[in-house]
């Protein structure tokens, strides 16, 4: 009979091997997807601590496969990198949203925020497709781009950021304070936001170390003078937590979770009238 520690490695071994099977065979439906429509654009609303009044949304896409069903972002996205996709899939997604700016309050303080790879930088296409999708169709919301630290420093390249800021894009860095050189995007993006990822906001009363990062990055960004999107946010205690701290704006289930891009107006009507 096999060893037991024979045993447990064969298994882990079949898994990884299904596991990875798996995300190769997506590759192949996830090109046809975008084809086919088969991705859906979510929004989740922003909302102003102080004023608990909503001030923007970030753009989440979802993919529902008629094959594998829905399948999540942290799947999908990371695929979509690697197979040449996801610049397509924004320019989509940028494209949708340009068709539906009059779903949002027509006020140039209301910001719609998008994840943008970096690699979306090569060649100057994110400043052309910001000028031919979106600006072009004169919107009367402000734009946002999300980077993450996940970015390549090299693609970021510094006269393109000048450029698009003078465009009245607004520049944030997501899921700040995870990498291992979040200062180094400070100083490469000088960014007009950044998002504290829900890792630190999840520590909020319970986790002693990462509740300090989470003080220290509130500090940073209030002596920067950039604007504070807090993640994840999901109970009052975090509320009552951030509203303390001056934290100017949330994300996060406690207010919202993200919702089809044609529900927002019902919601927003709903959330206000409230
Ligand atoms: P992200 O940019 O950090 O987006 C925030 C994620 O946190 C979203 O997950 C959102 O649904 C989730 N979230 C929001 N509030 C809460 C909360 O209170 N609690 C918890 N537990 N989670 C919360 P989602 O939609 O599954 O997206 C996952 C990631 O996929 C995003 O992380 C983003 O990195 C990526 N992604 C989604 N759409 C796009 C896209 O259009 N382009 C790119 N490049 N990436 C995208
Ligand atoms: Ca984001
Ligand atoms: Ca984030
Ligand atoms: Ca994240």
């Amino acid at each position: 009979h096999l060893p037991l520690a024979l045993l447990i490695s064969l298994l882990v071994m079949a898994a990884v091997y299904l596991a990875a099977g798996t995300r190769m065979s997506l590759a192949y439906p996830l090109n046809h997807a975008l084809a086919r429509g088969e991705f859906a654009i979510y929004c989740q609303p922003i909302i102003h601590c102080q004023s608990a009044r909503c001030i923007g949304i970030e753009t989440l896409l979802r993919w529902n496969s008629p094959r594998y069903g829905p399948v999540p972002p942290d799947v999908f996205i990371p695929l979509a990198e690697q197979h040449a996709l996801i610049v397509p899939l924004t320019r989509y997604l940028m494209a949708q949203m340009a068709d539906n700016f009059a779903l949002f309050p027509q006020d140039p303080a209301f910001y719609i925020s998008v994840n943008v790879d970096s690699r979306h930088f090569h060649q100057q296409q994110i400043l052309q497709d910001v000028q031919q999708i979106w600006l072009a169709k004169q919107p009367s919301v402000t734009l946002m781009i999300e980077l993450t630290e996940r970015s390549r420093l090299s693609d970021l390249d510094s006269q393109q950021i000048h450029q698009l800021k003078a465009l009245g894009v607004l520049l944030a860095i997501d899921d700040f304070g995870t990498g291992h050189n979040s200062l180094s995007y400070l100083k490469a993006l000088n960014p007009d936001v950044l998002k504290i990822d829900q890792s630190f906001t999840a520590a909020i009363g319970t986790d002693a170390v990462n509740a300090t990062v989470t003080d220290m990055i509130i500090t940073l960004a209030q002596r920067l003078k950039l604007k504070l999107v807090v993640e994840g946010v999901e109970t009052p205690e975090q509320i009552a937590y951030l509203r303390e701290r001056q934290v100017d704006a949330v994300q996060g289930y406690y207010y919202a979770r993200p919702l089809p891009v044609e529900d927002f107006p019902a919601w927003l009507a709903q959330f206000h009238g409230a």
